[in-house]
């Protein structure tokens, strides 16, 4: 039995491809340094095998699943192979430095289904059976974790597909991955087809010795329900990427399936991951933002709106209690229960809400007007309230003077063969002092030069969570807005602005940020007088 084998029966293998079948998904491109980013993020939160490329076929994968195997650890590395013996080779090369570190698989396929034998492979059924004996034959001779998938498994004739798998089993595979390759197979058939085959692997090898897993995509939009029905079938390994990213229509997201596991384990039988779930929003996020893709709004578990609400209705629900609408802990995923969005649907509720994580607590009667305001104003705007729109109606409605600590005099920011350069000069209007800083940023360009520029010109330790810029109709007049999430000591709250340029524009946000951060503190100072202090 190889060593990742769950010696626990309700153990359920995460054998994540994020870097091997997400980095095929067209129109994405990760370079080496996101690859051992991701990666790293992989293992900390707990992936128990990290499949780190394709070395044989797909250029660069050689060098990053070497860097990989180089330099992560606490997860397995394993590396993709076709039966041929310059494949395994190449890619046992690529993982080797992993064996005293967290371990390697060889993960080695070949096409099962006619279409794949006929037309691809050029094959028959004989040449199959013999390349697959000699493939994991092979594959054993570099360790003793090898992974064996019957390509297109759901089209293929279950019997000659059951024959390959018992002659990988004999051969020394440990594990055996049934692909949907495809995602053709719907409502019970994987489940079925998976179960059959654990079936006949025990009858033969004995129960448990060798793990089945599930990789399924999302062609139908089945993948999750698929590899979820795989694992109440008996499957004991899920082949998954962040955010579902792969070829065509993807794969099984990652934090789909461990979030049900871990909300409903009664339904899969107990069975339980190893993954940290209170980082799966921040890695996904990470994955995103590599990929170069938007985080989703309405994702499951790790969407921006996942734990959101702006229908007055459901407002006032979840700030009574927030499972009126929420069933799940939303800290459980690293994400932040009962968002009020406030903009043309919301209600008084939403606004009393955000204008207390703001330090702003006012009577029902004002918070209605305010609330009246805002709708009006975003359906004028046709955009969501930030933080700082709000927070100017509240002044409006109380007479709070709103007072800028920074003011920006210049904003001077570029980019230059990827790197990000900007200069910036404020006012720090307590002291009347100028501040001025220049910063770089490398990797992530000019606005990310812009926020470290601010950060230093002032010494804010303060992070920029999250950056979107408002679309503008095409002929409206040329203005960018921009909305930040700041965040600081756990809080963290949302501004909007606008200009002329994103740069100009990302700027003033991200400072009406940090100038309310400082209101709040204010705000939060304000009983002076302690009441134990007041003697009289
Ligand atoms: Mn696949």
């Amino acid at each position: 039995m190889s060593e990742t084998a769950p010696r626990d029966p309700n153990y359920v293998v995460i054998h994540d491809t994020t870097l091997r079948d997400g980095a095929q998904m067209p129109r994405i491109d990760f370079d080496l340094e996101d690859r051992l980013a991701i990666a790293e993020r992989l293992s900390g939160m707990g992936v128990d095998i990290i499949e780190a490329g394709f070395p044989f076929a797909v250029e660069g994968d050689f060098e990053a699943a070497s860097a990989i195997a180089e330099t992560v650890g606490g997860s397995k590395i394993s590396a993709l192979s076709r039966t041929r013996h310059e494949d395994i080779e190449k890619a046992w090369m690529a993982i080797e430095p992993a064996k005293d570190r967290g371990g390697t698989r060889i993960h080695t396929f070949i096409g099962t289904s006619p279409t794949h034998m006929r037309d691809k492979l050029k094959m028959t059924e004989e040449e199959v059976v013999q390349e697959v004996r000699s493939g994991v034959t092979k594959a054993r001779e570099f360790t003793d974790d090898v992974q064996f998938s019957p390509e297109d498994a759901s089209r293929s004739d279950f019997n000659f597909m059951m024959r390959v798998i018992l002659e990988a089993v004999d051969a020394g595979a440990t594990t055996i991955n049934v692909p949907d390759t495809v995602g053709f197979a719907v409502m019970g058939e994987y489940a079925a087809r998976l179960k059959a085959v654990k079936e006949q692997i025990d009858e033969r090898f004995g129960e448990g010795l060798v793990v089945v897993s599930a990789h399924c995509h999302d062609d139908l939009g089945w993948s999750t329900a698929n590899t979820l029905m795989a694992l109440a079938a008996g499957a004991r390994q899920v082949e998954v990427t962040v955010g579902g990213i792969g070829e065509r229509a993807s794969n099984t997201a990652l934090e789909e399936v461990v979030a049900n596991t871990s909300e409903r384990p009664d339904m899969f039988g107990g069975i339980h991951t190893g993954i940290d779930t209170t980082k799966l929003t921040g890695v996904y996020r990470e994955v995103m933002k590599r990929a170069g893709l938007p985080v989703q709004l309405n994702k499951a578990v790790v969407g921006r709106n996942a734990f959101a609400h702006e229908a007055g209705i459901h407002q006032h629900g979840v700030s009574q209690n927030v499972e009126t609408y929420e069933h799940m802990r939303a800290d459980r995923y690293g994400q932040t229960a009962a968002e009020m969005v406030i903009a043309k649907l919301s209600g008084w509720r939403g606004v009393e809400s955000r204008l207390k994580s703001i330090g702003i607590e006012i009577a029902p009667e004002n918070l209605k007007a305010i609330s009246k305001k805002a709708k009006e104003m975003s359906d004028r705007l046709g955009r969501q309230m930030a933080d700082n729109d709000i927070e100017k109606l509240a002044a409006a409605e109380t007479g709070e003077a709103l007072h800028d600590r920074y003011r920006i005099d210049g904003v001077d920011a570029q980019e230059l063969h990827n790197v990000g350069s900007a200069r910036i000069q404020l006012t720090d209007t307590a002291s009347g002092r100028k501040l001025e800083a220049s910063a770089n940023s490398p990797k992530e360009g000019a606005i990310d030069a812009v926020r470290i520029a601010i950060n230093k010109a002032i010494g804010f330790d303060g992070d920029m969570e999250d950056w979107e810029a408002k679309a503008r109709e095409p002929g409206s007049k040329a203005r960018g807005g921009i909305y930040v999430l700041v965040k600081r000591n756990g809080d963290s709250v949302q501004a909007y602005d606008e200009a002329t340029s994103v740069n100009q524009a990302s700027a003033k946000a991200y400072l009406d940020a940090i100038n309310m951060i400082e209101r709040i503190k204010g705000r939060q100072l304000q009983p002076v007088v302690e009441p134990q202090d007041v003697q009289t």
